[in-house]
């Protein structure tokens, strides 16, 4: 059987290297050619375009960053969907949403192609045991044949349900990672102010209640070592985030400690930290902390003037509600509109201007163009 791998990264490259370990004739491309060559010294035929690969293997694994990549390599004039043979069966390992899922699942079929949704988890350890776990989503009939390929990379395997199903499972579980990771920081954090033994509390912690697979990796693999290379990159943890709290708006659930880790996590990215392992969110926690102690709150009066009012109107429930992120997130001290249309006005609180100008520019109305925007710290004078 002749298997494409798109993606060497991470993931995919310890995930080609078990398949061509298990016997299958394994063709790999990569957007960075070091990574293919990587694949080549283990046996691995490399030097093909995507279209190539296509129009001659009998099924191809995907695992890329960002669903925009996704879109790119299976929708685009290049890509798998367009150069496919019929009877190719795509699977796509990425996390991404199931509505994209579902899209390439369509577009697929349109050309005679077929097409799972196999996303995965147990990270760059559970890729290179060869254990990780795989949730498969798509046709029955197309996943049992893809069976031995999934078997030579992953030890827990769920057909889990329709096109997207998998990516659903996989947000879930994402979800709850950021929770968990947020957890670790914020102990750790606590635990390192109150000058307790680390070691000793994590061993704690880990046979108590508190313990978890992320405290475990995130200690044991990045903290006690210093060492924050990914791994899972934050800024893959903050993609996540953002794809399970769109699913949870969508299905009407409100992710109330979800959605302060996903803004934790966008923050953490805008403050430097994208490229580094999810387990140094501890260290952007310690960064907040240190704010805290050398920074006073203060009063910033953002100005939105009016730019284009028919956007205003289109914009305004997703405005209010990133407003209302805020405000749970104890960042504003009061919002409004001006009656006669000019525009609006919020009081932030926080410690500096740079941090505040980069909350008002991921405001709907800002991203979109419905609002121009001016920032001025503001010394508060109460009436009473
Ligand atoms: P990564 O950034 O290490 O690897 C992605 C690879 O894709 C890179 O080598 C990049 O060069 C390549 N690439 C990007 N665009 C390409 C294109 N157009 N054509 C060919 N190659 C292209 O990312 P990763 O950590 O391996 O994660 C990949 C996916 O798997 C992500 O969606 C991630 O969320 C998911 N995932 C990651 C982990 C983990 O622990 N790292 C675990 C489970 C799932």
């Amino acid at each position: 059987m002749k298997v494409g791998f798109v993606g060497l990264g991470n993931m995919g490259l310890p995930m080609a290297k078990n398949l061509i370990k298990a016997g299958f004739e394994v063709y790999g491309v990569n957007r960075s050619k070091a990574a293919e060559e990587l694949l080549e010294g283990f046996g691995g035929h490399i030097g093909f375009t995507i279209a190539q690969l296509a129009s001659d293997m009998d099924i191809i694994l995907t695992c890329l960053p960002m669903p925009a990549d996704v879109e790119q390599v299976y929708l685009g004039k290049d890509g798998l969907i367009e150069n496919g043979r019929a009877g190719l069966i795509l699977v796509d390992s990425s996390t991404v949403n199931p509505g994209l899922n579902r899209k390439l699942y369509k577009a697929a079929a349109v050309s005679g192609l077929l097409f799972l949704d196999a996303p995965v988890s147990g990270g760059t350890t559970g890729a290179i045991a060869g254990t990780l776990s795989i949730m498969v989503g798509g046709e029955r009939e197309v996943f049992m044949q893809a069976l031995p390929v999934f078997q030579a990379m992953g030890k827990q395997i769920d057909y889990v349900g329709g096109s997207g199903s998998g990516s659903v499972v996989k947000l879930i579980n994402q979800l709850m990672v950021g929770i968990h990771t947020q957890a670790v920081s914020e102990g750790l954090a606590l635990g390192r102010k109150s000058d307790v033994d680390e070691e000793q509390l994590v061993r704690i912690l880990t046979s108590s209640f508190a313990g978890s697979r992320m405290l475990e990796r995130h200690y044991g693999n990045h903290i006690v070592k210093n060492d924050y290379k990914p791994g899972f990159a934050i800024k893959l943890l903050g993609k996540d985030l953002d794809l399970a709290v769109e699913m949870a708006e969508q299905s009407g659930v409100a992710l109330v400690v979800g959605n302060q880790v996903r803004n934790l996590l966008r923050s953490a990215i805008r403050s430097g930290f994208e490229g580094q392992d999810m387990s140094a969110m501890l260290g952007y926690q310690l960064q907040c902390d240190k704010q805290i102690e050398t920074e006073p709150i203060k009063h910033f009066a953002v100005f939105l003037p009016m730019k284009d009012a028919d956007k205003s109107v289109t914009f305004r429930e997703q405005h209010l509600q990133f407003l209302a992120n805020r405000r749970e997130e104890g960042k504003l001290l009061a919002n409004g509109r001006f009656t006669d249309g000019a525009g609006g006005l919020v009081i932030y609180k926080g410690r500096m201007l740079e941090e505040v100008e980069a909350w008002v520019k991921e405001d709907p109305y800002i991203v979109e163009g419905a609002r121009n925007y001016e920032i001025h710290e503001w010394d508060i004078v109460l009436a009473e």
